[in-house]
């Protein structure tokens, strides 16, 4: 590896899972080159949060990280930990300085198959990280009376609209977004579909929000036109827009095999049903992408709090290390990708490959043997599936 890779590490049990995927699967076939950060809520915690921005500043100068599942500190955790303060989300702060958006796809095996009869490939959500309700102002309203829109810009221009004239209790909402924030969230999502190879589908309300969601399409129309069209084509590609419910709709007779391009709510509620349609969480990919090429790479599950404490009590655990162990091998493939090291890029394609095959042949982690559709699965424990990974890649390579 010529170039350091940065590495993130986490928390509670995926913090152990860390280490094992380190010490089997990778250290005696790769001269692993990473910086190290722990980000483990301990170190957090001494450093007065400052290792999780270096971090993301190591992130900004070799262009691609691999991060572990962190705990994002709450009441609970603060006496457990004994914390200075109540830090924000690691994942948080390193979006905010990465200003990325984050992309997340089911890991697709033979033996989980997805809800949905016709889904064949996977379906990469891409949700728009920034604005609308999850920055909102909102008021109940208790008696009768006005409320207004009122904008006063700095030279004093005021522009004023009613929302509604009350006669009765309610709710009302003030919410807004950014050019900027939605021009990088659609080179984003253009960026990644050449990556990937993949169309992108992007939906919104415009016929009934015809200023707010219609500056949404507009913005994705102008970029596509002028940034990525003749990419697009040469790639043979495509950009569709559509009306949200039409997209639902046809997401749900699709083959899959696409990225699915959310405005910040439609992207919460539907990868949530995306990735429950397709299986598991523990079986989900996810890397925030930044407009200016970085790439972060991580679980899209925690830190699985449940199983640690029963490590920590001496019993088995039966947790599934796939998605961290896709993290690894996304972020190698992208490291061998940028630095021309096809050596390390073909590596992470047989660490997958190898960890599908360990499933395909019935053996897997608890979590899968309930959902399979092989008959008799051998459920192993946390340690023995990353073990059968080894001996898997190890015949691969
Ligand atoms: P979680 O770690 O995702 O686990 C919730 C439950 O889902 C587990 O108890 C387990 O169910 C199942 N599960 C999740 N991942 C699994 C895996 N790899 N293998 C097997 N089962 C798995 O969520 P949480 O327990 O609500 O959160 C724990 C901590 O993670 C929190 O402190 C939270 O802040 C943090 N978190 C971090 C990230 C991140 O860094 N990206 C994301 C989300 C949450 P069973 O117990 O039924 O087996
Ligand atoms: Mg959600």
């Amino acid at each position: 590896m010529q170039t350091p890779l940065v590495e993130m590490d986490g928390d509670e049990m995926t913090r152990i899972l860390w280490q094992m995927i380190k010490d089997e699967l990778l250290l005696p076939y790769v001269e692993l080159n990473t910086e190290y950060y722990d980000l483990g809520l301990i170190h957090r915690n001494e450093t007065d949060d400052q290792v999780t921005v270096d971090a993301a500043e190591a992130t900004k100068k070799y262009g691609v990280a691999v991060k572990c599942a962190t705990i994002t500190p709450n009441k609970a955790r603060m006496d457990e930990y004994s914390l200075k303060k109540m830090y924000k989300s690691p994942n948080g702060t390193i979006r905010a300085i990465l200003d990325g958006t984050v992309f997340r796809a089911p890991i697709v095996v033979k033996g989980i198959e997805p809800c949905v009869r016709n889904w064949k490939k996977p379906i990469t959500l891409a949700r728009h990280a920034y604005g609308d309700i999850y920055k909102n102002t909102e008021f109940y309203i208790d008696k009768p009376g006005k409320v207004e829109l009122v904008y006063t810009s700095n030279d004093g221009e005021e522009k004023r609209a009613l929302v509604q004239e009350f006669k009765a209790p309610g709710v009302a909402m003030g919410m807004h977004n950014m050019e900027a924030s939605i021009e990088s969230f659609a080179r984003s999502c253009f960026n990644y579909a050449l990556d990937t190879k993949q169309d992108v589908w992007f939906g919104a309300k415009d016929t009934i929000s015809k200023t707010y969601d219609s500056k949404f399409k507009e913005i994705f129309a102008q970029i596509y036109e002028n940034e990525f069209k003749e990419k697009f084509e040469a790639a043979g590609l495509t950009y569709f827009y559509s009306l949200i419910d039409d997209i639902v709709a046809r997401v749900m007779k699709a083959e899959g095999g696409f990225i699915w391009a959310c405005k910040n709510y439609d992207g919460d509620v539907m990868s949530d049903m995306v990735s429950s349609a397709f299986g598991s969480l523990a079986m989900m990919t996810s890397v925030l992408v930044s407009p200016h090429g970085y790439y972060e790479y991580e679980a899209a599950h925690g830190t699985v709090q449940r199983h640690y404490y029963r490590h920590l009590e001496g019993k088995e655990t039966s947790t599934n290390s796939v998605a961290t162990i896709f993290a690894w091998s996304g972020a190698l493939r992208k490291r061998g990708e940028l630095d021309g090291n096809t050596a390390l890029s073909a590596f992470a394609d047989k660490l997958e490959q190898a960890t599908l095959a360990v499933i395909e042949s019935g053996k897997m982690t608890k979590d899968l043997a309930l959902i399979t559709t092989l008959e008799n699965p051998v459920v192993l424990n946390s340690r023995d599936f990353i073990l059968a990974v080894k001996e898997e890649l190890e015949g691969l390579l």
